[in-house]
């Protein structure tokens, strides 16, 4: 963080910061950095007090009444949606509104060994993909927020459940939160494991894939391995397909856009001397543009299909649809990123070169036409050995890149309802 040690300390203070205590804090730019530090130790110990009691999606029962807690503390209303999602509006004196987002699921990860006083208490989940750190960072921000006198315009704070599956956004969308008040732009953040505390990381565009689902079953007629003239043998048209499908993503997308069909499992057979009777493929197929998945989903099964026939052999195809591909509105991220570099300096504010075909359900929020921007948020932290990815047992979290979370947050909500 550069800059403000020196500036208005305390302008939030140490204590009370509800609304309904009357603080006095102006939503400026001078004031955001100092006032996001000061909440820093809060900041860690909410992701703390998370990170111990790891849920699964739609299961953040305790998450979901820690945030209830905490936001009535602060003095801000706030309701339950789709079971453990939580909606709080704090409303401001203009017609706009901004949104942001924060997710809540943990994974059925093991934790590795370590982390004194912050470890997962229950056994075979833990928070590592960083969710904590979100949810931290938006009871910061509400925090910095409820103390604000001079809010431009509504914020709405939607704190989602089920990001890593099966997905909280869309079912919080159908539940009407972006109803009432209508959001003008929503952002959120991730924390990274690719970037250094408190670096804030972004790309307008195209940022994240589809992650759609395929099951193809090829039926064969299983028989004796010394006799395949009398069986119709399965597992070679299985590595076929398998085969083709790499030269359709190959040779029938534009090179320039990303497209990936990965197959994470081939299962057939009971015995080496055995023909099977069939052979069961899934795999994942992803892509940042809307017209490349649909026509990966078109050929998928009309390949699987063709070769099966030329080796006398029939397919099952079921294709799921995941989440859609994620696009960050280029104006409301280019409002991020100045956010952030008027917050943290330049040289810790960097653009993302490429999208990720990681897939992400915030985005969501932006199928329903309103512009949304998500920007990576640096926790890594090398020389305490905080590097391992996201998923990993070792995944942790620098507490010092969150406070930067908060600032970028409130600066780009000020701006954008500023803006209007
Ligand atoms: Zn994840
Ligand atoms: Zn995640």
């Amino acid at each position: 963080m550069d800059g403000h040690g020196a500036g208005p300390r305390a302008m939030i203070g140490s204590h009370p910061r509800s609304r309904k205590d009357g603080v006095s804090v102006r939503l400026e730019t001078s004031v955001i950095n100092a006032a996001a530090n000061e909440l820093a130790p809060a900041v860690a110990g909410h992701r703390r007090a998370i990170h111990r009691h790891p849920e699964l999606g739609f299961g953040e029962h305790r998450t979901a009444a820690y945030i209830e807690s905490v936001l009535t503390r602060l003095g801000l209303s706030h309701r339950r949606v789709v079971g453990t999602g939580v909606v709080a509006v704090l409303e401001g004196r203009g017609p706009g509104c901004v949104g942001v987002r924060a997710d809540m699921d943990a994974l059925p990860v093991p934790e590795a060994p370590g982390r004194a006083g912050y470890r997962s208490e229950i056994e075979g989940l833990s928070h590592a993909c960083g969710h904590d750190g979100h949810v931290a960072v938006l009871l910061g921000l509400a925090e910095l927020l409820a103390a604000t006198h001079d809010l431009p315009g509504s914020v709405a704070l939607y704190f989602q459940p089920a990001e890593e599956g099966p997905g909280g956004a869309a079912p919080m969308v159908e539940a009407g939160v972006l109803d009432d008040p209508v959001p003008d732009a929503i952002i959120a953040l991730h924390v990274s494991s690719a970037h250094p505390a408190g670096v804030v990381a972004l790309r307008g565009g195209p940022a994240t894939g589809s992650d759609d689902t395929v099951r193809i079953t090829v039926h064969g007629m299983g028989g004796h391995a010394a006799h395949p003239d009398t069986a119709l043998d399965p597992v070679p048209v299985a590595a076929q397909i398998v085969t083709t499908l790499q030269h359709v993503v190959t040779r029938e997308f534009d090179p320039a856009h990303p497209v990936v069909l990965s197959f994470g499992t081939i299962h057939g057979g009971t015995r080496h001397n055995i023909i099977a009777p069939s052979v069961e493929l899934t795999g994942t197929f992803r892509t940042v543009h809307a017209r490349n998945r649909a026509l990966l989903a078109r050929r998928i099964p009309e390949v699987a299909r063709a070769v099966a026939a030329a080796h006398r052999a029939t397919v099952t195809v079921d294709c799921d649809r995941g989440y859609a591909p994620g696009f960050n509105d280029p104006a409301v991220t280019d409002v991020v990123a100045s956010s952030a570099r008027s917050l943290v300096g330049r040289e810790r504010v960097v653009s993302q070169p490429d999208p990720s075909l990681g897939a992400e359900d915030f985005y969501a929020f932006g199928q329903t036409g309103v512009p949304v921007s998500m920007f990576r948020l640096g926790v890594a932290n090398p020389g305490r050995g905080i590097v391992a990815p996201h998923h990993s047992p070792d995944f942790d979290i620098d507490e010092s890149g969150l406070p930067v979370g908060v600032a970028v947050l409130a600066e780009s909500i000020r701006r954008l309802l500023d803006g209007r």
